[in-house]
């Protein structure tokens, strides 16, 4: 059965890819001469709106040779002296500052995005301090202290596809209805007795069942290394497989089509803070086709991967894969086109605009708890830090009935707006990928909108926030469409089918969400493409984060400032503290229990930089003793009052404390 999916690629020639930017990945040289000085528009330019990338495209970039560089080169954005009022109230304002010397493959989309903010670039890093700093690969690219930087700590870890598969069975576990839009998977080498049983259970139950399986590589991206299977005993459990561990997961045999070709969605999330939680979704994203019509899997078709994979690295060297100019045709288009499309067919996208965002959501809170510990661990509270931010890549497929599916998460979504072309036999040249540049500047110009360190300090100043209405919304498309028609186009459609008033959730603007419309400092920009929803929506979910509430705990038994894992002393005092021992539970029970557990998942060899229970040893531990405590209850109710009683104690010990203390 199937064979390793898709063609080798050349390496450090990546096309605009929608996987994870592959650590390492050089930075394209930047040949501006650095001297302190911001990139500013040229004169002539001065009073119109921010120039988009695509019509830095029209201007010539194109003709300008190997693509972006040329767009880059010393004579394009000369830095200029300027008068003029527009000049001259940037001039009274002191402008963000943005390090953008460790964006790597993102740096493009950045520097177009910098200048229609008109903010103040340093492409080779800056002795003071930055108020952002934008980072390509990982939060530890670079040691920093203070401002912002567009990575957590630990979100690489936590999306790879074990932890993400761990993380969101845990959910499973608690919320089994909330959390059945990731497939059932198994977790390889250690799961393969546990994934043969399942499966001969499942067929003995329902002998009709003729699944299929797709195996991925944990860590690995681009389709790399996945294959289907038809039976368990297909898996190749020689040589790398133990090396290399895997999820298998069910395949969805039945995805919804369009011109006959699966396709899956990339949407980009930004997380702006993990606490208090605040999330966002981009109201467009990616559509990424495959290229040979689909058929369900059958034992002839499991290695065709341009039928079965969506990765455009690997479509891209499909014969049939379109590039095309128009967001609506081709094999990489935008997700709102693939919505008026199915809105034309009479599908309720409102309703599917509405899954999507519950998706969004859950999966976000089955993240949050392992997040909150590394971040502890790397930025402890009362040390100087910088925050975090940024922005996820969300790959969803939807199925025949439109149920979204999740199939994994990037915390490096590939954010190049140009893809590679052959000119000739062996000559590439970087073109600019128009789908591409309207969907992914729009989402790091406004992140960078939303996280500006300026905008509360202009809040103070001024009473009035600008809510977006519906005429404002209008006026600001108006002043808009010459430079950006088809940003602003999209966000009509998309708000049009998905501004429902009724239970969906909709996607207008949020409470607290301001637009500046056509006043103030984003003077000419469009409407923020990325909408809040959660705070906004957190009364449908906050109940689902019961796990959070369990990792707070662990984190205040952690002790040692920067540590992730709970030593043995460490788990007596918190079952001590929370009164959780008893004749029925004796404190050399409580010490087996901490060894059994933390030596089986230290031997999933997941992480042995350092010693100790892990926060999933700790939930797992912690839902032991809920079940012996509450056996009758469902198992989230098990937890809930497990978490209850021991917040209780805490409190009450607190409270101790403080008296003690006052005395
Ligand atoms: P990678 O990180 O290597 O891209 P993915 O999990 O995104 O790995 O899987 C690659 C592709 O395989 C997806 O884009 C999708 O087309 C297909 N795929 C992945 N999981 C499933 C699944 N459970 N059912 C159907 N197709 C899937």
């Amino acid at each position: 059965a199937g064979a390793a999916a898709g063609p080798r690629r050349r390496c450090g020639m990546e096309p605009a890819g929608e996987a994870e930017e592959p650590p390492g990945f050089p930075a394209l040289p930047v040949e501006e001469p650095q001297d302190g000085q911001p990139l500013e528009p040229p004169p002539g330019e001065a009073a119109l709106p921010a120039v988009t990338g695509r019509e830095r495209c029209r201007r010539g970039a194109g003709a300008q040779g190997p693509g972006v560089r040329a767009a880059r080169g010393k004579g394009r954005w000369a830095p200029c002296r300027r008068g003029g009022e527009e000049g001259g109230r940037a001039a009274r304002r002191p402008r963000v500052t943005v390090d953008s010397s460790k964006a790597k493959t993102s740096l493009e989309a950045l520097k177009i995005s910098l200048r229609q903010l008109r903010w103040r670039e340093f492409p080779f890093g800056r002795r003071l301090p930055c108020d952002i700093y934008w980072h390509g690969v990982s939060f530890h690219d670079n040691d920093i202290f203070s401002g912002q930087v567009n990575k957590f700590p630990g979100m690489t870890e936590m999306v790879r596809k074990i932890t993400l598969s761990r993380a969101v069975r845990t959910m499973q576990d608690l919320f089994p209805l909330e959390y059945n839009f990731y497939p059932r998977s198994w977790i390889l080498p250690e799961e393969f007795p546990l994934f043969v049983d399942e499966v001969r259970m499942m067929k003995d139950s329902d002998p009709s069942w003729k699944p299929t399986f797709i195996v991925k590589p944990d860590g690995g991206c681009q389709g790399d290394g996945i294959y289907l299977i038809k039976d368990p005993s297909d898996i190749r459990l020689t040589g790398s497989i133990q090396s290399r561990p895997a999820v298998v997961q069910e395949y969805i045999c039945k995805p919804l089509l369009v011109d006959k070709l699966k396709f899956d969605i990339r949407l980009y999330v930004l997380l702006k803070s993990l606490e208090p939680l605040e999330i966002y979704i981009a109201k467009d994203g990616l559509s990424r086709f495959c290229t040979e019509p689909y058929q369900e899997p059958t034992l002839k078709n499991l290695h065709q991967v341009f039928m079965h994979l969506t990765n455009y690295s690997l479509n891209i060297h499909s014969g049939n894969f379109i590039h095309s100019d128009s967001v609506n045709t081709g094999s990489k288009r935008t997700f709102s086109s693939i919505l008026c499309r199915l809105s034309s067919r009479g599908a309720d996208v409102k309703k599917l605009w509405s899954d999507i965002i519950s998706l969004v959501i859950k999966t976000i809170i089955a993240l949050t708890p392992e997040l909150k510990v590394y971040y502890q661990s790397d930025i402890p509270a009362g040390k100087p830090g910088p925050t975090c931010f940024q922005i996820l890549g969300f790959d969803i497929l939807l199925m025949k009935n439109l149920k979204p599916m999740l199939l994994e998460v990037n915390a490096n979504p590939s954010m190049r707006i140009e893809h590679e072309q052959e000119l000739s036999p062996g000559v590439f040249e970087n073109v600019p990928s128009p789908v591409d540049e309207e969907v992914k500047v729009a989402v790091i110009r406004d992140t960078l909108r939303l996280v500006d360190p300026q905008k509360k300090k202009r809040k103070d100043i001024s009473p009035i926030i600008f809510k977006n209405s519906e005429r404002q919304r209008k006026e600001s498309y108006k002043a808009n469409i010459r430079y950006n028609y088809f940003v602003c186009c999209r966000c009509q459609t998309l708000e049009s089918v998905s501004e429902g008033k009724e239970e969906a959730l909709e996607t207008g603007p949020g409470e607290g969400e301001e637009c500046e419309g056509s006043r103030g400092p984003e003077a000419g920009l469009p409407s923020l493409c990325l909408k809040q929803v959660f705070p906004k929506y957190a009364k449908q979910f906050n109940y689902l984060r019961v796990v959070d509430r369990v990792a707070a705990l662990f984190i205040r038994f952690l002790g040692v400032k920067g540590t992730t894992k709970l030593g043995p002393t460490g788990f007596r005092t918190f079952i001590r503290n929370c009164k959780l021992s008893n004749s029925n539970f004796s404190m050399a029970a409580v010490d087996i229990l901490y060894i059994d557990i933390t030596r089986r998942w230290n031997s999933m060899g997941i992480d042995h930089k350092e010693s100790g229970m892990c926060l999933q040893a700790f939930v797992e531990a912690f839902f032991c003793l809920a079940q012996k405590k509450y056996k009758s209850l469902p198992l989230h109710e098990q937890v809930a009052s497990l978490i209850d009683f021991c917040e209780y104690h805490l409190a009450a010990l607190d409270e101790k404390r403080l008296g003690c203390g006052r005395g």
